[in-house]
């Protein structure tokens, strides 16, 4: 048979096993432990030579259904379901990082995962360096022997910065160091990660796939590129299980020990996000890209940033990676902070919201809200700036939308 596109493949993947009673949508296996017939058994799936559900910690039904709708669409060796985009980033940096290693990253990260590195897993003794990763010489002054990771954003957040990333992971390689990136803002039926030298992807599945805001996700997608011998943390795991040494040590002790895996009740509604993610995607994506145009004609508005601009830098390199509307989500400067704060007073429309990619659209003030709790320094540092309104572009007609903005505005 014809290998079928991929999103027929992702709303038809069969069930590993038989649900008793054949229901069309996968059920919701709200339970936490599972009854085994015999000890030999038992012993079989708590070693790992049986993939029989032992415990929902670990795998539940439901929860592994949904990776596995997942990784049909992206062809990843492994997908592990998490209950946060934040879950999924640091159990990553727990199964690659260690005492005395440094992650190579840039400052223009998502407010948490930006403390996440700055301030706790420093005090494990993990170190972030950040520095400019649109710089070649930049990333590999940062690199040394002792570095991990390298970790980006494939669109930076609030700043909309995008990294050439064939020719990071061209850097990493040389230096056999995996290449990490949050992938959160072009969803990958757009973006295949794999193509452009990422050897892991993360997703906050809170964002596109929940669409509706119901439920908080993440995905850790492991593509099995990267070959593990070389490091400290994994090199002895490599030499036994080759190139899913990462899923393994994720799968089998990282995630258990942490414990934070995706309900079944989240899966459930994170499903109905994932089967029509390709078509909402698609109108906000392109929606986004004409409000974009259509607000830099306004005189109010100092700047509009959205790589999808022909005016932007990132335009050419942006429009490679994720084709011609990256995203649906642009932000614009205005005069001050107070006129930032009437304008968001002002909205009708749009909500007043924190959240990416909701159906709705939304809009934020980033400095006072997800970095104020960071000094003016830091936020200067980040290129996080007083004068920036945020818009996560939704299903809604553009009329009303820019009819919203320019009302606000007047
Ligand atoms: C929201 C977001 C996260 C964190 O995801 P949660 O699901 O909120 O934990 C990480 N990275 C990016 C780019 C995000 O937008």
């Amino acid at each position: 048979m014809e290998e079928k596109n991929k999103i027929t493949q992702l709303l038809h993947t069969p069930y590993e096993k038989e649900d008793a009673y054949h229901s069309l949508a996968m059920p919701i296996y709200q339970t936490a432990a599972y009854e085994f017939g015999s000890a030999e058994e038992m012993e079989k799936a708590f070693c790992g030579l049986s993939s029989e559900h032992a415990y929902s910690r670990i795998t539940n039904p439901t929860v592994q259904y949904f990776e596995q709708r997942v990784q049909k669409l992206t062809g990843a060796l492994s997908v592990t379901a998490m209950n946060s985009g934040m879950a999924a980033i640091s159990n990553i940096c727990m199964t690659v990082a260690y005492a005395g290693s440094n992650i190579v990253t840039s400052s223009h990260l998502f407010g948490n995962t930006y403390s996440l590195f700055k301030s706790t897993l420093s005090a494990f003794g993990v170190e972030a360096r950040f520095c400019d990763l649109l710089s070649a010489e930049a990333v590999k002054a940062a690199i040394d022997e002792h570095t991990c990771a390298i970790f980006l954003e494939t669109i930076t957040n609030p700043q909309l910065e995008v990294a050439d990333l064939r020719l990071l992971a061209s850097i990493a390689r040389e230096h056999n160091i995996p290449l990490i990136a949050d992938t959160t803002i072009v969803p990958f039926h757009v973006f295949h990660a794999r193509e452009f030298g990422i050897d892991i992807e993360i997703v906050s599945s809170t964002k596109y796939i929940s669409g509706g805001a119901t439920s908080l996700g993440g995905l850790i997608i492991d593509y099995g590129t990267f070959d593990w011998s070389c490091s400290p943390r994994l090199g002895e795991l490599a030499a036994q299980v080759g190139s899913s040494a990462f899923t393994a040590k994720l799968r089998k002790e990282v995630h258990r020990n942490l414990g934070a895996y995706m309900t079944p009740q989240t899966v459930y509604a994170q499903t109905l996000g994932l089967e029509t993610l390709e078509v909402r995607y698609s109108r906000q994506a392109s929606s986004c890209l004409e409000l974009a145009k259509r607000v830099a004609t306004l005189p109010q508005v100092c700047r509009v940033s959205y790589p999808g601009l022909e005016n932007s830098p990132f335009y050419a390199i942006s429009k490679e990676q994720f084709g011609p509307c990256p995203g649906a989500m642009f932000t614009f400067d205005l005069e001050s902070r107070e006129v930032c704060f009437r304008f968001m007073d002002r909205l009708r429309l749009i909500r007043r919201a924190t959240n990416l990619f909701d159906n709705k659209s939304l809009a934020i003030h980033p400095a006072s809200t997800i970095y104020g709790n960071f000094t003016e320094e830091q936020r200067q540092s980040m290129d996080v700036s007083q004068h920036t309104i945020r818009i996560s572009v939704g299903l809604e007609a553009v009329e009303d939308l820019f009819e919203d903005i320019c009302q606000a505005l007047s």
